[in-house]
């Protein structure tokens, strides 16, 4: 999903003086792993960082830029660094996946990783995509931790909703051919309560994946 920017609420006297207004803006998430804060360790341990690193001369005018500025977690922040490609790197399209610019789905994707065959490894669909992997180092295993977990408990989710969804049909069935009781329509709705919670479940697991996954893309 592409970050839609509001207008610059400042000036400010210090460019961390952004960071509460950068905060909903990102969704509360890194701009570049796309991790909640939450399993970062909170607000206080998010930072803010410059898209064009300030520290390299030629962006030095945009220390206080709110256009310029990106809520990150700590390490996508110090792995990325005053990194930023050349002018020939550009030109074969090996740059930084911008969130303000891009989707980033069109860029990377969840695939399957090469050792354990869980849904939680970072692959490039586009040179730029392979650039923000390598530099912001996306596929760390502390990454790579957070995504195993989403996906297995995804997936516990999803087994336990199909798991209902035969019981379901199974019963219905029952019920078509022998008449209603009101102990197998009892049970109906009760499963079938069961399975809206498990279906509201499974839509908020996948909210909060990072990025689009070749799992369900499948
Ligand atoms: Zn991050």
């Amino acid at each position: 999903m592409k970050i839609v920017r509001y207008a610059d609420p400042g000036p400010v006297s210090k460019y961390r003086d952004y960071k509460p207004y950068l905060q909903p803006l990102f969704r509360s998430r890194c701009a570049y792993c796309i991790s909640h804060e939450e399993v970062m360790g909170g607000y206080d341990a998010m930072e803010v960082d410059h898209f064009r690193p300030w520290s390299r001369p030629e962006f030095k005018h945009l220390e206080k830029e709110w256009g310029n500025l990106y809520y990150t977690c700590r390490l996508c922040n110090g792995s990325k660094s005053n990194h930023w490609p050349t002018t020939e790197q550009d030109a074969r399209g090996l740059r930084f996946v911008d969130p303000c610019e891009d989707d980033p789905d069109d860029h990377v994707r969840i695939s399957r990783h090469p050792n354990t065959g869980d849904f939680c490894w970072l692959r490039a669909l586009t040179p730029a995509g392979r650039y923000t992997i390598d530099k912001i180092r996306l596929n760390r295993k502390q990454l790579i931790d957070i995504r195993r977990a989403l996906a297995r408990e995804e997936s516990e989710v999803r087994e336990a909703f199909n798991r209902n969804r035969q019981r379901i049909e199974l019963l219905t069935k029952d019920l078509d051919a022998r008449g209603a009781t009101p102990e197998v329509e009892d049970v109906l709705r009760s499963l079938r309560e069961e399975q809206e919670r498990v279906s509201r479940q499974l839509e908020d697991l996948r909210s909060h994946r990072p990025f689009q996954s070749d799992e369900t893309a499948a």
